[in-house]
Protein backbone atom coordinates (compact mmCIF):
# COMPACT_ATOMS: atom_id res chain seq x y z
CA UNK A 1 0.00 0.00 0.00
CA UNK A 2 1.25 3.23 -0.91
CA UNK A 3 0.01 6.76 0.94
CA UNK A 4 0.45 10.00 -0.97
CA UNK A 5 0.57 13.29 0.91
CA UNK A 6 -1.93 15.46 -0.68
CA UNK A 7 -2.62 19.19 0.62
CA UNK A 8 -5.36 21.06 0.04
CA UNK A 9 -5.73 24.85 -0.45
CA UNK A 10 -9.14 25.81 0.44
CA UNK A 11 -11.55 25.30 3.14
CA UNK A 12 -13.74 23.14 0.49
CA UNK A 13 -10.90 21.77 -2.03
CA UNK A 14 -11.44 19.23 -4.84
CA UNK A 15 -7.44 17.98 -5.54
CA UNK A 16 -6.70 16.31 -8.73
CA UNK A 17 -4.71 13.37 -7.80
CA UNK A 18 -4.96 11.44 -11.36
CA UNK A 19 -1.68 11.55 -11.96
CA UNK A 20 -0.05 10.77 -8.86
CA UNK A 21 -2.25 7.78 -8.87
CA UNK A 22 -0.80 6.79 -12.01
CA UNK A 23 2.36 7.09 -10.97
CA UNK A 24 1.73 4.63 -7.81
CA UNK A 25 -0.08 1.76 -10.62
CA UNK A 26 3.23 2.56 -13.06
CA UNK A 27 5.68 1.75 -10.19
CA UNK A 28 3.74 -1.42 -8.91
CA UNK A 29 4.45 -2.84 -12.56
CA UNK A 30 0.63 -4.34 -12.30
CA UNK A 31 -0.72 -4.83 -16.03
CA UNK A 32 -3.87 -5.70 -15.20
CA UNK A 33 -6.04 -5.63 -12.54
CA UNK A 34 -7.84 -3.09 -10.03
CA UNK A 35 -6.69 0.09 -8.57
CA UNK A 36 -8.28 0.51 -5.01
CA UNK A 37 -8.19 4.18 -3.27
CA UNK A 38 -8.53 4.91 -0.18
CA UNK A 39 -8.62 7.95 2.00
CA UNK A 40 -8.36 7.32 5.92
CA UNK A 41 -10.38 10.49 7.29
CA UNK A 42 -13.35 11.51 8.49
CA UNK A 43 -13.75 14.69 6.78
CA UNK A 44 -12.60 14.07 3.28
CA UNK A 45 -13.35 12.06 0.58
CA UNK A 46 -12.66 10.84 -3.06
CA UNK A 47 -14.59 11.23 -5.81
CA UNK A 48 -13.94 10.43 -9.98
CA UNK A 49 -15.46 12.65 -12.43
CA UNK A 50 -14.63 15.40 -15.04
CA UNK A 51 -11.17 16.70 -14.58
CA UNK A 52 -11.07 18.91 -17.86
CA UNK A 53 -13.30 21.33 -17.15
CA UNK A 54 -12.65 22.64 -13.68
CA UNK A 55 -16.28 25.06 -13.45
CA UNK A 56 -17.60 20.98 -13.02
CA UNK A 57 -15.45 20.79 -9.63
CA UNK A 58 -16.75 24.00 -8.79
CA UNK A 59 -20.47 22.74 -9.49
CA UNK A 60 -20.10 19.88 -7.23
CA UNK A 61 -18.53 21.94 -4.36
CA UNK A 62 -21.25 24.32 -5.21
CA UNK A 63 -24.14 22.09 -4.94
CA UNK A 64 -22.44 20.40 -1.87
CA UNK A 65 -22.54 23.78 0.20
CA UNK A 66 -26.18 24.16 -0.56
CA UNK A 67 -27.38 20.47 0.42
CA UNK A 68 -25.16 20.67 3.66
CA UNK A 69 -24.78 24.29 4.39
CA UNK A 70 -21.83 24.49 7.33
CA UNK A 71 -23.75 26.43 9.55
CA UNK A 72 -27.02 23.52 11.25
CA UNK A 73 -28.65 23.21 12.89
CA UNK A 74 -26.02 20.01 13.78
CA UNK A 75 -25.15 18.54 17.03
CA UNK A 76 -21.55 17.25 16.71
CA UNK A 77 -19.47 19.65 19.15
CA UNK A 78 -16.16 20.44 17.17
CA UNK A 79 -18.46 22.65 14.83
CA UNK A 80 -17.54 20.81 11.59
CA UNK A 81 -20.93 18.64 11.28
CA UNK A 82 -21.12 19.73 7.81
CA UNK A 83 -17.90 18.27 6.41
CA UNK A 84 -18.43 14.81 8.13
CA UNK A 85 -21.69 14.71 6.33
CA UNK A 86 -20.29 15.59 2.85
CA UNK A 87 -17.08 13.23 3.83
CA UNK A 88 -20.43 10.29 3.46
CA UNK A 89 -21.89 11.39 0.65
CA UNK A 90 -19.25 11.23 -1.23
CA UNK A 91 -17.29 8.21 0.20
CA UNK A 92 -13.84 7.21 1.36
CA UNK A 93 -12.56 5.10 -1.42
CA UNK A 94 -12.61 4.26 -5.03
CA UNK A 95 -11.58 1.38 -7.52
CA UNK A 96 -10.03 1.91 -11.01
CA UNK A 97 -9.62 -0.80 -13.41
CA UNK A 98 -5.82 -1.35 -14.35
CA UNK A 99 -5.90 -2.16 -18.13
CA UNK A 100 -2.47 -2.32 -19.81
CA UNK A 101 -0.48 -0.67 -16.67
CA UNK A 102 -2.31 2.09 -16.90
CA UNK A 103 -6.07 3.32 -15.10
CA UNK A 104 -8.73 2.78 -17.14
CA UNK A 105 -10.07 6.02 -16.91
CA UNK A 106 -12.89 7.70 -18.94
CA UNK A 107 -11.60 10.28 -21.21
CA UNK A 108 -13.14 13.40 -19.38
CA UNK A 109 -12.55 11.56 -16.11
CA UNK A 110 -9.94 12.37 -13.12
CA UNK A 111 -9.55 11.29 -9.43
CA UNK A 112 -9.99 14.03 -7.24
CA UNK A 113 -9.46 14.38 -3.12
CA UNK A 114 -12.32 15.74 -2.01
CA UNK A 115 -11.37 17.84 1.44
CA UNK A 116 -14.11 19.42 3.59
CA UNK A 117 -12.56 20.63 6.40
CA UNK A 118 -9.26 22.10 4.94
CA UNK A 119 -6.85 23.32 3.89
CA UNK A 120 -4.44 20.58 5.63
CA UNK A 121 -2.27 17.80 4.49
CA UNK A 122 -4.33 14.97 3.80
CA UNK A 123 -3.82 10.97 2.73
CA UNK A 124 -5.24 9.04 0.46
CA UNK A 125 -3.86 5.02 -0.02
CA UNK A 126 -3.46 3.30 -2.98
CA UNK A 127 -2.86 -0.09 -3.49
CA UNK A 128 -3.02 -1.38 -7.24
CA UNK A 129 -3.96 -4.99 -7.08
CA UNK A 130 -2.84 -7.67 -9.61
CA UNK A 131 -5.69 -9.82 -11.05
CA UNK A 132 -5.72 -13.80 -11.20
CA UNK A 133 -4.17 -14.91 -14.05
CA UNK A 134 -6.77 -16.68 -16.51
CA UNK A 135 -7.29 -18.27 -19.83
CA UNK A 136 -9.31 -15.49 -21.60
ZN1 LIG B 1 -15.60 16.73 13.73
Amino acid sequence: MQSLTVKSRYSTDLVDITREVEGVVKRSRVERGICYIFVPHTTAGVVLNENADPSVRKDIINALERLVPWEGPYTHGEGNAAAHIKAALVGSSQNVPIVKGRLALGTWQGIFLCDFDGPRDRQVMVQPIEAEATDD
